[in-house]
């Protein structure tokens, strides 16, 4: 997604793969709100729906009820329901169409950085070969070589409870499309994942916790199902099955001068919620643009300094969401009574869409521009809203963010009309429908990635200085023809 995103803004990019082939097993189900949103801003969303199945909720440790995603503000209110392997092939489709190097087979070794550029050291099937790039993004995973090379650390904690993963068939499946069974024996859920095959996954963490390497075995999935739910569904035809641990981890920094991390190189943590796949897609929609801005010399090092400031938040909230979490999945009998009074809290809107808020990442906001007077649109996430033109038209917002540009909205009777510029697209809008908090806005600065940088509303005195700076500050040299 980074390497995409830096490929439309015309950077020359290029991903390091181990792996020869795609891996055929999905670790993650889901896309949630913001991920949706962020691929309907490229336009790219509709390749994913077609093979997904959107449903209306999500969870939070399991408690029921769900967590309503129907009544969030946005278009995108549901989860799709998607294994990783296709959406990782729409991702890397998007990719080659632009262009992007993907050299598969190829294994990171060693990192190496100076004041000018960086270099890695690759084993490839003809043996080792070094790249010199600008920039660096270790999107390695839990294991992340980038990371360990550049020498940041991943303080946390290791695993104190296992989980097993079952992908099988079953010949009596559950009748439900979101099985679950908790009680005093552990839980279980199960779900359909493609024609005939279900995903089975067990947890007991009050039970003998087995080793995280330690291969799961048919029997140990049978045995689960019959003690948590008093049937084994028929269990028989494994196509994979895996065990995996609550251990967290939180890189230090997300930088370390020409190297960033994204994704689970960043983040380590119990896939509870289903948020990992999610939480590392926006991290490469909030590097891929900046990156870009710097290269291209738009912007300069302050641009890139505010990914960690960003995201490396938002990583300490995922880690402690789902260790609390994971705290919940106690199934002992005083455990049961604490899951039982959470859920009737989970039947009070507020508090249910509190959490929803929390796991489809749409609390999440960014830094407000300190330069600019406050507004209470700075730093805010943008929803997909309608745009009435001032030619009387209308379209929808996320419309102008489809090649990655900046979007700079201006309400201006007497209309700042910028020169054509690839990264800035000037909107002139006579209103956004349906949207108060818009009502005073003179001129707004969007980021590509769908978050205002800033807002200046008509009353503001010295609007025309401020907004010129501002676009400045974050388009680079901007010829400005009101000054
Ligand atoms: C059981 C389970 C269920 C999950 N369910 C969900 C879910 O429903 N929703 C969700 O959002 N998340 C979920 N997750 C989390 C999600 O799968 C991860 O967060 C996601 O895969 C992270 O993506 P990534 O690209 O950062 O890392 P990875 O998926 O680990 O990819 C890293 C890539 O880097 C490659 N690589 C590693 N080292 C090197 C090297 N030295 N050189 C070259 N290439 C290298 C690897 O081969 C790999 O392809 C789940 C996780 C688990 C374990």
């Amino acid at each position: 997604m980074t390497a995409s995103e830096l490929a439309m803004a015309g950077v020359r990019t290029c991903v390091v793969e181990r792996l020869e082939k795609p891996s055929p097993y999905s670790k993650a189900l889901t896309l949630h709100p913001r991920s949706i949103e962020l691929l309907e801003m490229r336009g790219l969303f509709d390749r994913f729906k077609e093979k997904g199945r959107p449903l209306p909720s999500g969870h939070f440790a399991g408690l029921n009820p769900a967590l309503d995603f129907s009544l969030l503000d946005t278009r995108s209110n549901y989860t799709l329901f998607l294994p990783q392997t296709e959406t990782e092939k729409v991702l890397d489709e998007h990719a080659r169409s632009l262009d992007v190097c993907i050299l598969r087979g190829h294994e990171v070794l060693a990192v190496r950085q100076n004041d000018e550029n960086a270099e890695l050291v690759v084993q490839g099937p003809d043996g080792l070969t070094f790249l010199t790039a600008a920039y660096i993004v270790g999107a390695d995973g839990a294991g992340s070589t980038v990371r360990k090379q550049a020498g940041i650390a991943f303080p946390g904690t290791d695993a104190s409870i296992t989980a097993v993963l079952g992908d099988v068939s079953l010949d009596n499946p559950p009748n439900s499309n979101f099985y679950t069974s908790m009680n005093e024996e552990g839980a279980v859920v199960i779900v359909p994942l493609s024609p005939g095959i279900y995903r089975v996954l067990s947890i007991a963490p009050h039970m003998p916790q087995r080793l995280l390497h330690e291969p799961v075995t048919l029997e140990e999935l049978k045995k689960d199902l019959l003690r948590i739910c008093g049937t084994d569904f028929g269990i028989n035809h494994p196509v994979w099955m895996s065990r995996f641990g609550n251990a967290s981890r939180l890189a230090e920094r997300y930088r370390s001068q020409r190297v960033f991390l994204a994704g689970d190189a960043a983040h380590i943590h119990f896939p509870a919620g289903g948020q990992g796949l999610n939480v590392g897609l926006q991290d490469a929609m909030n590097l891929g643009w900046k990156l870009a801005a710097v290269i291209n010399g738009r912007a300069s090092d302050w641009l890139l300094e505010s990914y960690h400031k960003e995201r490396h938040p938002v990583g300490a909230e995922l880690l402690r969401n789902t260790q609390i979490q994971t705290k919940m999945f106690d199934f002992t009998r005083d455990g049961l009574h604490m899951r039982g009074l959470l859920s009737d809290l989970l039947t009070f809107p507020e508090v249910n869409r509190y959490l929803a808020e929390q796991i489809t990442a749409l609390s999440v906001t960014c830094l407000p521009d300190e330069k600019m007077p406050e507004h209470q649109l700075n730093g805010k996430r943008l929803p997909d809203f309608e745009v009435m033109l001032r030619d009387g038209t209308s379209k929808q917002l996320y419309s102008f963010l489809h090649s990655g540009s900046f979007v700079f909205v201006t309400f201006d009777e007497e209309s700042i009309q910028l020169p054509s510029l690839p990264h800035i697209k000037t909107v002139e809008a006579k209103s956004m429908l349906e949207r108060p908090e818009w009502k005073d806005v003179k001129a707004a600065l969007i980021r590509p990635d769908g978050y205002v940088a800033w807002a200046v509303d008509h009353s503001e005195t010295d609007a025309k200085r401020l907004i010129s700076e501002g676009l400045q500050r974050w388009c680079g040299h901007v010829p400005i023809p009101f000054l």
